[in-house]
């Protein structure tokens, strides 16, 4: 991949004009987070830099363009009963792959399945769902010790952020996404 301080720089100014402030911020600290993975676990951090930067990239859609984009790409129709936070990463990648122009489709997976995880996760992947939660921005409950165990041990992040993204889910009693349950399954629940 040629990725230079320019085709950065380049990135970074679609990112920020997509999005508030607020989650621009967010984006950087993933991006941070996800640089300091890559280098502890050995990934490549011109992937981990973009699939970050990117990973939130259609959050601000509307719900009328996912809608669309679920019936022009020939999407499963149980798809239309979801929302935003299923939407946004699974079909962002493809407007991220259309109007950035990132084909990589290690980097597209990792942006598709940073909200769920997934049962069969890649190092990058992992990557990017652990440094989603972790990053310097989050305030959430238990976010120090997902720090703590994401710098040890990657997997057991996975874990971790799993465990406590369904219990909460639960708690305020969200539908959830049977892809979530699946990530719970392999990487959480005692076989
Ligand atoms: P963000 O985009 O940086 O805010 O973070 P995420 O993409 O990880 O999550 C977006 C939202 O989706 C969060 O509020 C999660 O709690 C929520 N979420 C994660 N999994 C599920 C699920 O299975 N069902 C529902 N309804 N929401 C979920
Ligand atoms: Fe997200
Ligand atoms: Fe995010």
């Amino acid at each position: 991949m040629n990725y230079s301080e320019e085709t950065r720089a380049t990135l970074l100014e679609k990112i920020q004009a997509a999005m508030s402030e607020k989650r621009f911020q967010h984006v950087l600290g993933v991006e941070k987070a996800a640089l300091f993975l890559a280098e502890t676990y050995g990934a490549s951090k011109e992937k981990a830099s973009v699939a970050a930067l990117t990973h939130d990239y259609a959050k601000e859609r509307s719900d009328e363009e996912f809608k669309q984009i679920i019936r022009d790409y020939g999407h499963d129709s149980d798809l239309l009963h979801w929302n935003n936070a299923i939407w946004h990463g699974l079909l962002g990648a493809e407007l991220v792959k259309q109007e950035l122009g990132i084909t990589d489709e290690s980097i597209l997976q990792a942006i598709r399945l940073h909200t769920t995880g997934a049962a069969q996760m890649t190092l990058l992947d992992k990557i990017i769902y652990v440094a989603d939660y972790i990053e310097p921005g989050r305030d959430i409950p238990g976010v120090e010790k997902a720090r703590a165990i994401a710098r040890e041990d990657l997997d057991e992040a996975v874990a971790y952020e799993t465990k406590h993204t369904l219990a909460h889910l639960i708690d305020i009693e969200a539908p959830v996404y049977p892809k979530t349950i699946e990530t719970y399954n392999r990487w959480v629940a005692k076989k």
